[in-house]
């Protein structure tokens, strides 16, 4: 087996090292379902990337098959919009209610 000719010197194997470290991955949170998605990546949950979904999604998939069309994850944000505002709307009554005590 061949052996390297010279011996490497503690400086020069820091310095190949110290590329070595693993880099913390990026998660991002997915704007429609809001899962967890990798960075640059479609989301693994509804498939959606930038606005659109992407290729060999459930829909794309369903549609192939003509099947029933798949609960759209749209709807579930639309309802989570709908419940923020009487959340924030109910400490302000309470406040209110306070004022008039
Ligand atoms: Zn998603």
């Amino acid at each position: 087996m061949p052996l390297p000719s010279f011996r490497s010197s503690r400086s020069k194997v820091r310095r190949r090292r110290s590329h070595h470290a693993l880099k913390a991955v990026i998660i991002d949170k997915c704007k429609v379902c809001s899962a967890d998605v990798l960075a640059h990546h479609a989301c693994p949950k509804c498939h959606n990337y930038n606005g659109r979904t992407a290729k060999g999604s459930v829909d794309a998939v369903a549609r192939k098959l003509k099947v029933t069309k798949v609960a759209a994850p749209k709807a579930e944000k639309v309802a989570k919009v709908a419940k923020a505002p009487k959340a924030a709307a109910a400490p302000k009554a309470k406040k209110a209610a306070k004022k008039a005590e």
